[in-house]
């Protein structure tokens, strides 16, 4: 069992596969070409099978691939089925992407045993798309909706990171879409973790705000009052429509106490929080022969460092250096 300092117990692991994308979603990679980890640096599929082991015979039970682009990893579908044998000790494989392989991979991927996918969508008008992602995929990433409903994903997972005066202006519009196409459309505030660091406060949507602009179009009722470690609050529709809206709101709610995540950089460093100003090297742990055991130690000793909280409200905020394209969002 892996608990932290706090007495949390983490049971969530995010891998970040590659920090290389073909979006530039200006929230997240903005400004040009940011620097690339050295492919020599990325942990192989390999050493990701072999620390996954290691971390589900700690406790975790869910892990999720994100990035970067996770699906421009090659052998994706086969890293999947190489996790899926940590089943059912691992009771969840899921997966982030910005959909553009999907409409062609859903099946394949479902098929290895993928459990459940998550797919980014922040507008629903072609040429905010292109604005916000910087590419002209929108209809891509539609059918990259009906392919992984036709995969048999069961309620599919949308995420919108909302920043204002970009994509404010659409959350009924998206709520709507929500109810038509029976999904999950989660609502992600605007967090510091642009590589620009442009970021600022009259840029972030508070959760509030809109929950406020959905309910008044389409009345929600909160489906549990315990988030647990959850990050999201979950509404459905009060008149029964299908479809659900969630709301992460780590900026105006801060839901630190009942974390349960770490995440696994691609080059192999562990950060225990999305915003960790330091890591922890596990790749060279590994790659410098450490046995089993000595693994398990660093991981425990890692854990046992995770932050109480993040600290974006406090005066003396830092952002980490690297943006989420890096960490693994
Ligand atoms: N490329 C994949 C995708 O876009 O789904 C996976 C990685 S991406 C970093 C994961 C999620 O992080 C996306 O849904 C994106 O909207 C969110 N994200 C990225 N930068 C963010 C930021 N600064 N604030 C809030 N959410 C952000
Ligand atoms: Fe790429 Fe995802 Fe970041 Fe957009 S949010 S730039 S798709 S990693």
């Amino acid at each position: 069992m892996l608990r932290d300092s706090y007495n949390r117990t983490i049971r969530d692991l995010r891998i970040s596969l590659t920090d290389r994308c073909n979006f530039r979603c200006f929230y997240c990679l903005p400004n040009g070409e940011p620097p690339m980890a050295r492919r020599e640096t990325l942990l192989t599929f390999e050493e990701i099978v072999t620390l996954s082991e290691i971390f589900v015979s700690l406790g975790i039970e869910k892990i999720r691939l994100t990035g970067g682009e996770p699906m421009l990893r090659r052998g994706v579908v086969d890293l999947i089925g190489r996790l899926s044998k940590l089943k059912p000790s691992l009771n969840d494989i899921a997966l982030t992407t910005n959909g553009q392989t999907i409409p062609e991979n859903a099946a394949a991927l479902r098929d290895a045993g993928l459990d459940r996918i998550t797919i980014s969508l922040d507008s629903l008008n072609d040429a905010n798309f292109r604005e916000i992602t910087g590419v002209d995929q929108l209809g891509n990433v539609l059918r990259s909706i009906d392919a992984a409903k036709t995969a048999g994903f069961g309620t599919i997972k949308v995420n919108a990171c909302i920043v204002r005066g970009r994509n404010d202006h659409e959350v009924v519009e998206m709520a709507r879409f929500a109810r038509e196409n029976a999904i999950s459309y989660r609502f992600i505030e605007f967090m510091p973790l642009d590589s620009g660091h442009e970021w600022n406060r009259e840029q972030v949507v508070s959760g509030r705000e809109i929950h406020e602009a959905i309910h008044a179009a389409f009345p929600l009722e909160l489906v549990d009052k315990t988030r647990g470690s959850e990050t999201a609050w979950k509404y459905k529709f009060a008149d029964g429509s299908p479809g659900e809206i969630g709301i992460i709101a780590p900026v105006t709610e801060m839901f630190c106490g009942q974390c349960s995540r770490i995440r696994l950089t691609a080059d192999g460093q562990i950060r225990t929080c999305l915003f960790s100003t330091s890591e922890h090297n596990l790749r060279d742990v590994l790659r410098g022969g450490a046995s089993r055991d000595e693994i398990i130690d660093f991981i425990k000793t890692v854990v046992m460092k995770k932050e109480p909280r993040h600290y974006i409200n406090d005066t003396a905020f830092v952002s980490p250096s690297r943006s989420m394209s890096f960490i693994g969002g």
